[in-house]
């Protein structure tokens, strides 16, 4: 049954020790302080400030903490300490005597102390604590003397036991029992039957007579299973527990957490050893957790729980259900509970005084820990407090309101992720909890969708119409799927990356999805998926959490978006901030209304082909696939011709709904054969239009394929081989400008030419612009139509040249879509399948499609900036790609210089926050 704890270790040389090892903390007075984490872990630090910051000087029990370092030694040698650490404690448990007046393993007046662990960050319930050391045979009697309360002295010293046996002698000694069957649970069992035997509900219940012969019972069993005696000695106990503390840093649980949460092996825990207060010496004595404000609503409310008659693990376990300490705290369960506001009034408004005393010297929101003992208050923890999105916000806000904080602080508050919760529903994180995802994919859209499962997208339109709500699952999606994913609640795919079509669309509309989700296996024929051994038919319900890309069976319950004005106010404080632009990438005149009330600035990208897409598609789809499929220039003028319409008026529709804003319309880019039709139905309404057989419009389909298109005649290329397209392009922007112009709206229309390698590419393209130009002011007689002219840098070719295209351009867009494709050499539609594995085998630190490869791609952009400003100092240079909506690309944006970032409609938000967070960033660092 034993085996290998995991021995992971430092090098010997690599653990330098600073001279002191332990620092005390009590009687008003602390040598260490909030600023000391690294040393001291996150709760030893905040003891120190709780117990000796002359602002605060809170009654916090006497103690020390055994600094991180040594955990570090600990580990790097063979489990051992080092050698003057034995003094040093003893040293300080002097103190801690001195201050008390009792004595550690004293049998009159004995001291008993808890040791706890506690990291740098805080890894909840990750790591052991033993309470209660320093309760043997020869000081109990002393305790029950002093106490006189021998109920209280037996329940601790089974407490201890139970605690001891589990931490100390089989986890820390790497002992992995069968389930159900450790010592714990073992014990735990026993405590049952007891009770049953006494025919009582509650651990309360029993008597000083029970738990000592519980203890005696347990002391047994212990010898029995571990094969051990229970230490009968104070200094045993104490240094047993310090030692567990320490392995529990290489617990399975806190190894699996740290790799999680990103934490270094090497940073260890630290040690706090401190005097007991007793919450469990009878109904004037509780224990509970606090926060200074609802972590859950974010309202300048104290919002807490305690147990009476309790130590802090019941609290934890959950095996009571424990009362509020205000009416602001009661919940369903705790609604006819009394309140510690009403059972101790003065111990309430004490904790009260503590709460507005510890948010003023903090400036933050607060979790705390407190124990009554015999009325008397102690404070045993502080530190700032999680909180959801929803909460950080208001808190901001607030705070900023209340003076508490500046407005950069408050900013900095809040992280994107929190900030993304306020934007969509989201699974009820307490419901999620209880459930096991039966798939994973990448997480491609935001929040949460519940949904019917149908496997086509007009199913998804069908089914919507009929009111169901329904997930669409596809193998992949394409443009023929828009109509279906835009009725669907979600959208999930067993194939594709995070810029495959269905995420860049999902995306685009903040609309829940997960793709690359490879156990999904798709049986269309039979209108049924399978997942592992599971079958799932169309009509069955599933979740998706498009956050996590986590997929479960049936309905998870959700939680709505937030409240519209305090997005606001908060996007204000954001934008008075920043000085990073931020635009959105739309293509919709709903999509960049949707934007413009976000607060975008712009369009940065508006993908002309999109329009061929989703609602009122079909008709220019049809037009556009007989100028693709056309032979001769004859033939595709005309149908261009017919076409031309359809794009003015698509172009002047989202130019209106940004007038006054720059609207920078890239012209068509994608490869031809994208948008042949599939169908055979369709192929032949084309054939019958062009008057050509349907074998002849087969051949022309043909030929237009490419094995590598997205090398292909794509972008510029198609402007180049086909001037007529982008004349037709050009003249639809300038057409519906002048229009809108003569209407009285202000247009900025900013024509963008893709994929571009080559200066002589543009140069090919600038003088059609400048004469169709010069065409539509002539035929529509407006003065003038503030335009300009800028490509798109998305080839590495383009980044080196940047010097020469900055001579003619106007301003310069990243598409680091494709820099990120061309510049690993990765293709954007099928990196998914290995990209995942290289970031699980940390090849890659995140997936460059995401978020900016800075040391690669981000050189790149570097170079091109400089090249390109150093030519034209005044060239606007933005990004489009979609790692513009990604908080960490968005401050490497703002440090190389960048005007702005453009994202999607629904990333605009984030996008806002990251520049405001990028400034203060900026600011503190200079200072
Ligand atoms: C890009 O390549 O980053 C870009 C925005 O263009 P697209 O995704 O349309 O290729
Ligand atoms: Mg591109």
């Amino acid at each position: 049954m034993k085996t290998e704890t995991n021995n992971k270790k430092t090098s010997k040389k690599d653990v330098k020790l600073p001279k002191k090892l332990v620092y005390f903390f009590g009687g008003g007075k602390a040598e260490g302080n909030e600023s000391m984490k690294n040393l001291l872990g996150g709760k030893g630090a905040n003891l120190a400030e709780m117990a000796g910051h002359p602002d605060l000087r809170l009654p916090v029990p006497p103690g020390f903490t055994i600094i991180t370092d040594v955990c570090t030694y600990y580990w790097a040698n063979n489990r051992k300490y080092p050698p003057q650490l034995k003094e040093e404690v003893e040293k300080n448990l002097r103190r801690v005597e001195q201050l008390t007046g009792k004595k550690f393993g004293d049998p009159k007046n004995p001291l008993l102390v808890s040791v706890r662990s506690g990291a740098r960050k805080s890894m909840p319930g990750m790591m052991e604590t033993i309470l209660n050391v320093g309760l043997t045979t020869k000081t109990i009697p002393g305790l029950i003397e002093l106490t006189k309360n021998p109920r209280f002295v037996w329940d601790a010293y089974r407490r201890l036991i139970m605690m001891y046996a589990d931490v100390v002698m089989e986890k820390a000694e790497g002992i992995e029992p069968e389930d159900d069957m450790g010592i714990r649970k073992q014990l735990d069992r026993m405590l049952e039957e007891k009770k049953k035997e006494k025919g009582v509900e509650n651990d309360t219940d029993l008597t000083a007579e029970d738990l000592q012969e519980l203890s005696e019972k347990f002391k047994e069993k212990i010898k029995q299973v571990l094969g051990k005696e229970f230490p009968d000695d104070h200094n045993k106990q104490l240094w047993g527990a310090i030692g567990a503390v320490f392995a529990s840093w290489n617990g399975k649980r806190a190894v699996a957490y740290r790799r999680i949460e990103g934490i270094p092996d090497d940073w260890g825990t630290a040690v706090n050893v401190q005097t007991m207060v007793f919450g469990n010496m009878g109904n004037d004595s509780a224990t509970g957790v606090a926060f200074t404000r609802n972590p859950a609503t974010g309202e300048n409310k104290f919002y807490g729980e305690f147990l009476l008659n309790a130590q802090g693990e019941d609290v934890v376990a959950g095996i009571r259900t424990p009362n509020p300490i205000n009416d602001e705290s009661k919940n369903e369960h705790s609604k006819n509970l009394p309140t510690l506001k009403e059972l101790m009034p003065d111990v309430y408004k004490q904790l009260e005084d503590i709460r507005r005393r510890l948010e003023k010297h903090y400036r933050d929101m607060l979790d705390i820990e407190f124990t009554i003992e015999k009325g008397k208050l102690y404070m045993l923890q502080c530190r700032v407090g999680k909180r959801n999105g929803f909460a950080a916000v208001r808190m901001a806000l607030d705070m900023l309101k209340e003076k508490l904080i500046t407005k950069e602080e408050a900013v900095m508050r809040v992280s994107p992720a929190q900030l993304d919760e306020l934007l969509h529903p989201i699974l009820d994180p307490k419901d999620e909890a209880t459930k096991k995802p039966i798939a994973k994919g990448l997480p491609a859209g935001p929040g949460g969708a519940v949904g019917r499962i149908v496997l086509t997208a007009n199913d998804a339109v069908e089914w919507t119409k009929r009111g169901e709500k329904v997930i669409l699952v596809r193998e992949e999606t394409n443009p023929e799927d828009i109509e279906g994913m835009r009725a669907s609640e979600g959208i999930l795919t067993a194939r594709g990356g995070m810029t495959s079509h269905a995420a860049l669309v999902a995306r685009g509309w903040g609309k829940c999805c997960i793709v690359g989700a490879s156990a999904v296996l798709i049986d269309l024929k039979n209108k049924k998926i399978k997942i592992g051994e599971k079958e799932f038919k169309e009509g069955d319900w599933i979740t998706l959490n498009g956050a996590k890309g986590n997929v479960y069976e049936g309905q998870v319950k959700m939680l709505s978006a937030g409240e519209n004005q305090m997005l606001k106010d908060f996007l204000k404080l954001c934008n008075d901030i920043r000085k990073l632009g931020v635009r959105t990438n739309a293509d919709t005149p709903e999509d960049s209304a949707k934007a413009r009330e976000f607060g975008a600035e712009g369009i940065g990208l508006f993908r002309i082909e999109h329009m061929f897409y989703g609602k009122n598609s079909e008709e220019p789809l049809f037009k556009l696939r007989k100028m693709i499929v056309s032979k001769t220039k004859e033939e595709r003028v005309k149908a261009l011709n017919e076409l031309f319409p359809y794009m003015k008026n698509d172009i002047k529709e989202t130019l209106k709904v940004m007038k006054g804003l720059p609207v920078t319309i890239r012209l068509i880019d994608p490869p031809l054969h994208e948008f042949v039709p599939h169908s055979e139905d369709k192929l032949k309404a084309l054939a019958k239009d062009l008057g050509i057989s349907f074998e002849e419009l087969n051949e022309r389909a043909k030929s237009l394929m490419e094995s590598n298109p997205m090398m292909g005649h794509r972008g510029v290329r198609l402007g180049i081989t086909y001037p007529e397209i982008t004349e037709m392009q050009v003249r639809a922007i300038f057409e519906a400008s002048a229009e809108l112009i003569k209407e009285g709206i202000k247009v900025y229309p900013e024509i963008m030419i893709p994929v571009v390698s080559h200066e002589k590419e543009v140069e090919f393209v600038l003088p059609i612009i400048k004469r169709v130009y010069d065409e539509v002011i002539k035929k529509t007689g407006v003065k003038k139509i503030d335009y300009k002219v800028g490509t798109m840098i998305e080839i590495p070719r383009a980044c080196l040249i940047a010097g020469k295209l900055a001579q003619t351009m106007d301003f310069f867009s990243f598409g680091t879509n494709d820099l990120t494709q061309m510049g690993f050499g990765y293709s954007r539609d099928d990196a998914g399948v290995f990209l995942k594995e290289y970031i699980e085998k940390k090849i890659l630190p995140a997936d460059p499609f995401q978020t900016i490869d800075q040391e690669g791609i981000g050189e790149f952009i570097k170079i091109t900036v400089e090249r390109g400003r150093a030519v034209r100092k005044d060239l606007k240079i933005g990004i489009c790609g979609e790692q513009g909506g990604d908080p960490a690309s968005v401050e490497f944006c703002h440090n190389a210089g960048l005007n702005y970032v453009s994202c999607s409609p629904f990333r605009v938000p984030i996008a806002i926050l990251a520049a405001a967070q990028a400034q203060v960033k900026e600011k503190s660092k200079k200072k």
